[in-house]
């Protein structure tokens, strides 16, 4: 594991109590991504790959084990400043998009710049949208627009804070081919900018964008 890998992760476990007993998610899993580096985690339905990426990102506990980002222990830091740390470093993509049904566009984009007013977000958003092909449609909410314009809108979300890490789950999962390649060349960009990208995927197609490919197969790396 080099010092300079922008996320390390070293045993991770997750354990949920299910109906019928408890379910290992995620099993004693490490793993490292350096800066500018796309990985892609693969792997069956149930496997594990959302716990492990929520758990990377620092948006759900592990049981056991450690995420380092930037060199800084993730879930030693208290709720609200673990908050800030995610606000700064992370973005983060949902398969089901998360929008805000009721602001536009531009405002879901800028969601994350409602408390703290920032001068020039409003500008970086714009661009981001334009970039991926929404200009004419800023002050539509999300139900007037296609999965895929919701993709790239959820995307742009993600990117405004310019984070060093991009998490994406199943991000072209509900997708057409056209919107996939208009997401996986957005995150290729990102990478090859300098971010580091982990993205969750069970298409092969979307597999073959990213530089490395980790199989997870009942909670492990394979
Ligand atoms: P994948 O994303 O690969 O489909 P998940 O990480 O979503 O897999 O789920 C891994 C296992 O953990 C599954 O058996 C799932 O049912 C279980 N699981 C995930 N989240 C929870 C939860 N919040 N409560 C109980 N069980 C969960
Ligand atoms: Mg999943």
């Amino acid at each position: 594991m080099l010092e300079t890998s922008v996320v390390q992760a070293e045993n991770l476990s997750k354990t949920f109590a299910g109906k019928e007993g408890v379910v290992s998610a995620v099993e004693d899993v490490s793993l490292s991504v350096e800066e500018g580096e796309f990985v892609a985690l693969h792997g069956p339905s149930g496997c594990g790959k959302s716990t492990l990426l929520l758990m990377l990102g620092g948006l759900l506990s592990p049981d056991k084990g450690a995420v380092r980002i930037n060199n800084q222990d993730v879930y030693s830091l208290p709720l609200e400043a673990r908050a800030a740390f995610r606000a700064k470093y992370i973005g983060f993509v949902f398969q089901q998009f998360h929008l805000i049904p009721y602001l536009n566009v531009l405002d879901n984009v800028l969601v994350s710049t409602m408390a703290v007013p920032d001068a020039g977000a409003r500008d970086g958003a714009v661009e981001l949208l334009n970039r991926f092909q929404l200009s004419d449609r800023l002050g539509h909410v999300p139900s007037k627009l296609s999965v895929g314009e919701q993709q790239r809108v959820a995307l742009a979300r993600a990117l405004l804070h310019k984070p060093r890490v991009l998490f994406a789950d199943e991000p072209t999962g509900n997708l057409d081919p056209e919107n996939a390649q208009i997401i996986l060349g957005a995150m290729t960009q990102f990478a090859a900018q300098g971010g580091s990208v982990l993205m969750v995927t069970h298409d092969e197609t979307a597999r073959a964008a990213a530089v490395r490919q980790v199989g997870v197969e009942q909670g492990k790396l394979v």
